[in-house]
């Protein structure tokens, strides 16, 4: 079997042109533009990436976006009164801070100071709690877009063994409860875990969210397996997945290409994520 890909740009470009006609649609009958506001701290060439990769998404669709390049030495108080005056400011609907933010900062306390309503990475205690309960809230954007691709190959999930491989709280958990919400049946594996294959060689649905280049290898999966590969790790200037992908491709019946999967994928559900919270912020002054 050679597996079918699950274009990640693609999907992407189909979805943005959506989310380009509803933000036309906003300014025309309220006057207004989803605005997000990305935060970074220090000078981490990887995230500056992502940072600027993000603004010119925000661009492309329309948004209105705001980049704040904060100096390494910046005390965790300043940035929390930066989040502070963005929570009140009526033209952001919706603020991240770019992890990881540099030694010394307490991530999940930075995130807390961020309205849940403007929370469109979803890392607010309050919209984890409500992911974690079932009711609305902002979905991590990665997580969501995996679930999007998962649903994407027209597989029912209802039923399915799907094994996460990964339980952070940005992409292996969440996963993990989007996957038993679509009535999966989830095995979450890690560090910990015992004989890794036994999980993945029952998988029908395989999601890898490690870090590891070429950990899961042809071997360790069952025929006809959807793979999705949300790791990528630079090796030798070129961005390698979790999945060994020539092994996997005469294994899994959909797959993910790294780069060109999960990664624009997450990018679109930051711009969903934004566009949903300036809907709702229109909502509320109907
Ligand atoms: P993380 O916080 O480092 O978590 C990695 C997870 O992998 C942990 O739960 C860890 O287990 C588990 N793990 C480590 N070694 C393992 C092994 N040998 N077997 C099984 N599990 C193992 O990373 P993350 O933030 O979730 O990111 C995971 C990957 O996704 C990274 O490559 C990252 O770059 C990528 N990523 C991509 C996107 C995107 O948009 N494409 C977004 C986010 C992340 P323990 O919990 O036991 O330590």
């Amino acid at each position: 079997m050679t597996a079918k890909i699950l274009d990640g740009r693609k999907i992407s470009k189909e979805i943005k042109q959506n989310i380009i006609t509803e933000t036309e649609n906003l300014e025309k009958e309220y006057g207004i533009k989803p605005g997000l506001a990305v935060v970074i701290v220090g000078e981490d060439e990887a995230s500056s990436v992502y940072v600027s990769m993000k603004a010119k998404a925000c661009k492309n669709v329309g948004f209105h976006s705001e980049t704040y390049n904060l100096p390494q030495d910046t005390s965790q108080k300043e940035l929390i009164q930066l989040i502070g005056k963005l929570n009140n400011d009526a033209k952001i609907h919706g603020i991240l801070v770019q992890l990881p933010l540099p030694k010394g900062f307490d991530e999940n306390l930075v995130n807390s100071h961020i309205l849940p309503s403007k929370d469109i990475d979803g890392f607010h205690a309050i919209n984890a709690g409500n992911l974690m309960l079932g009711e609305d809230g902002y979905i991590p954007c990665t997580p969501k877009g995996i679930i999007e691709l998962i649903k994407r190959t027209g597989t029912d999930i209802s039923g399915k063994h799907a094994v996460v491989i990964g339980r952070s709280n940005i992409v292996g958990k969440p996963v993990g409860i989007l996957l038993l919400r679509e009535n999966a049946t989830v095995t979450i594996c890690h560090s910990r875990t015992n004989n890794l294959a036994e999980h993945t060689k029952n998988a029908d649905i395989i999601v890898a969210a490690v870090g590891i280049p070429k950990l899961i290898k042809g071997d360790m999966i069952k025929e006809g397996a959807i793979i999705i590969d949300a790791g990528t790790r630079k090796v030798d200037e070129k961005l390698v997945g979790d999945v060994d992908y020539d092994e996997a491709v005469n294994k899994a019946s959909w797959i993910t290409p790294v780069p060109g999967g999960v990664g624009p994928m997450t990018i679109t559900m930051l711009l969903l994520n934004t566009l949903e919270s300036a809907k709702k912020s229109c909502a509320s002054v109907r």
